[in-house]
């Protein structure tokens, strides 16, 4: 038995008839931009977060730009973001032409540190990115109560944590604006690329589907300088598709989280299950010592894991300009070193969940085997540990 990463084949094999309907819709309406079919998933993804605007865009990264663009960040101004995320975040803030300012994170929960949060502002900060990795939700309250005091704008990056709350409240509902990614391995997928950006303010929202539309408040007159970031309508007939399954799904997601916590608790540091927030577990996120080394064992025997993410953004090569070197961000560096994300798609079967449970629990016990013989041979050749081992 094989167990990959994820499975993008299975979810259109599960509801084809449902997609297959959507496209050929599409096809036949001969509108591709901005019709209806965006319309109905703004409205729906809208009713399900709870929140007032729903706009699509064509990607996470530029929900993210557009965003930041409709706050008017950009040159000159600092935004507050966290090193350890998936480099699209820092790009978006690139776009803007403002410069990220690397927040270190917490070691348990591999979000923001918030208690460091206030002390990484400065004069020319203009906002916050706290991004929900992993699915789990950024310790809303505080972020939310320093950028009050300091009058900073709050973009959630909400890419990973579609479906998540904190305290009840949907994320991407809490600052000013949340920003989703439709990857296609995201809890909610496109089959292509697509985005959103929610927000309880008319004007803000005004602002964005001016911004992704060339400007234009309407054809012909661009009031501001925009880009082209819409969501086609074949990818919004997609998503609303699936807009009915998300909740089973992210459901689905838990369980198989559960599953393996138990099973492997007394052999890694098994992501913490917050009070406050309902984890979506968009990954399974893993902290072990030996994590190349078990990586390469679960290939071996047919698991497919990732890392998410191996290079903290402030030492890639492109953001070297803004002058971080190692030992800036020590635990993001350090985590980087430690964590394994397991395979986990709603589709995962509880028998493929034991047998990574199984696998890394024989990983462990050839490992200690072997230990044991090492020294037992150097130290004490009398010793009887090796035999027992
Ligand atoms: C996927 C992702 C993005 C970028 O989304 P795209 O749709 O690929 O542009 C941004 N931030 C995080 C945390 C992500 O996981």
């Amino acid at each position: 038995m094989q167990v990959p990463f994820g499975d993008l084949k299975i979810h259109y094999q599960t509801y084809k008839h449902e997609f297959d309907q959507a496209c050929l819709r599409v096809l036949a309406s001969g509108h591709f931009i901005l019709g209806p079919e965006l319309e109905t998933f703004e409205q729906k993804f809208a009713q399900f977060l709870k929140v007032q605007h729903v706009a699509g865009c064509a990607s996470g990264t530029e929900a993210i730009y557009l965003a930041l663009a409709a706050c008017e960040v950009g040159q000159n101004d600092d935004v507050l973001v966290v090193a350890h995320t998936a480099v699209p975040t820092i790009s978006a803030i690139s776009m803007t032409g403002a410069k990220p300012v690397f927040v270190d994170i917490d070691p348990i929960t591999c979000l923001m540190d918030v208690a460091q949060l206030e002390s990484c502002i400065t004069p020319q900060t203009k906002a916050i990115i706290p991004v929900h990795l992993y699915g789990q939700v950024v310790d809303m309250e505080s972020v939310l109560k320093i950028a009050a005091k300091h009058n900073l704008f709050v973009i959630e990056d909400v890419a990973q944590a579609t479906g998540a709350t904190y305290r009840g409240a949907p994320a991407g509902t809490l600052g000013d604006f949340g920003a989703f990614s439709f990857y296609p391995s995201k809890n909610l997928g496109a089959f292509g690329d697509a985005g959103a950006i929610s927000t309880n303010s008319q004007t803000n929202f005004e602002r964005l589907i001016m911004l992704r539309n060339y400007g234009q408040s309407r054809r012909y007159y661009h009031d501001i300088i925009g880009i082209n970031s819409r969501l086609d309508e074949i990818q919004a007939a997609i998503l609303a598709a699936q807009m009915p399954f998300i909740e089973e799904w992210n459901k689905r997601r838990l369980e198989i989280a559960k599953r393996y916590t138990t099973g492997l608790k007394d052999l890694a540091q098994t992501p913490n299950m917050p009070g406050l927030t309902e984890h979506v577990y968009h990954l399974y996120v893993i902290q072990v010592d030996e994590r190349d080394e078990l990586q390469a064992y679960l290939a071996e025997h047919g698991i497919q894991c990732l890392i998410h993410y191996p290079i903290p953004a402030h030492l890639q090569k492109a953001y070297s300009y803004l002058g971080y070197k190692v030992g800036d961000l020590p635990v993001t560096e350090r985590i980087a070193k430690r964590i394994l994300s397991l395979p986990m798609f709603p589709e995962l079967t509880d028998k493929q969940v034991d047998l990574v449970i199984e696998t890394i629990t024989d990983f462990y016990a050839l490992r200690k085997s072997t230990q044991l013989q090492v020294p037992s041979k150097v130290v004490s050749p009398h010793t009887t540990v090796a035999s027992k081992a």
